[in-house]
């Protein structure tokens, strides 16, 4: 396994490995790596001939009052992690590499970014959609791989390729969770003893919501008040959104009549978490 940090390097070795007809797969990150990121690299590992993870605190991606500085990062353990499940490369750049002086082009999307995270969070999906495009012109993939933890970016991320006629597969993966049922996250490592025992009211209320839904509620409002009741029960959960949207438009719904993403957002003291399920 190779690591390198400029966009030179990545273009020579996947124009290696497609010389020799490997199809390429591609796993973006922002490290400190864990089994959820490790579901994405095995599935690229058995999808695809090359796999190539990038490690890349995206700086456009975080707001002015966000988490930029103190994202934990641990490049050794994660290349030993990427290593032991069979990356072929690891991409690693600086934020200068990624964005160089004067550099003013943005990829931008509406509808699908006005609920949820791009509601409380209002550049982040600007970021995301403008480094995932980078990437995916660095990397060149057949395949990139995301993970449904994160399933409004996974519905942007699927839209933009098929909006921009991108020629890359999006392969959506499960949600890892610890074995309480929260799920995992870089952020988790931010959690002192008493809010990781609160965080699970996360997993919790998923939980309710999924149940209340297959039992034949069908009004979104109701299966929403009992989950809002459940969170706020916790003392060190703080709401910031629970809500219904539609799978497709990520628009909310009134009614569970189509394939819907049910996602909320919680605050446990200063540390944001998310978590969601299809309601199918
Ligand atoms: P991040 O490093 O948080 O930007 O995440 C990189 C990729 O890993 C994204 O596609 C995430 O959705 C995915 N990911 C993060 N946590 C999990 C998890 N618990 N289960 C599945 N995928 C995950």
């Amino acid at each position: 396994m190779k690591i390198v940090s400029t966009v030179a390097e990545v273009r020579k070795y996947v124009k290696e490995a497609k010389k020799q007809d490997k199809t390429v797969g591609l796993v973006p990150t922002m490290g400190y790596l864990h089994e959820g990121h490790g579901s994405l690299i095995t599935k690229a590992r058995e999808t695809t001939d090359f796999v190539v993870v990038s490690i890349f605190v995206n700086p456009m991606q975080f707001g002015p009052t966000e988490d930029l500085e103190s994202y934990p990062r641990d490049l050794d353990k994660d290349a030993a992690f990427c290593e032991s499940l069979g990356a072929d490369l690891i991409f690693h750049p600086e934020p200068s590499e990624m964005y160089h002086e004067g550099f003013s082009s943005f990829v931008d999307m509406t509808v699908l970014t006005e609920e949820l995270c791009g509601l409380s969070r209002p550049v982040h999906f600007r970021g995301v959609c403008t480094v995932v495009n980078k990437l995916f012109n660095i990397v060149t993939p057949d395949y990139a791989f995301f993970g449904q933890k994160d399933a409004q970016q996974l519905a942007v991320i699927k839209h933009m390729v098929d909006d921009l006629n991108m020629d890359i597969k999006i392969v959506g993966c499960p949600i890892v969770r610890e074995e309480d049922g929260l799920a995992k996250s870089s952020r988790n490592t931010y959690l002192s003893a008493d809010e990781r025992k609160a965080a699970l009211i996360l997993s919790k209320s998923i939980k309710l919501g999924n149940e209340t839904f297959a039992a034949g509620e069908k009004n979104a409002k109701v299966i929403i008040d009992k989950m809002t009741e459940l969170i706020n029960s916790e003392p060190l959960a703080k709401i910031d959104y629970v809500k219904i949207v539609d799978r497709l438009t990520m628009q909310q719904i009134e009614t569970v009549d189509r394939p819907a993403l049910l996602a909320i957002a919680v605050y446990i003291g200063k540390t944001r978490l998310i978590d969601n399920c299809y309601l199918d």
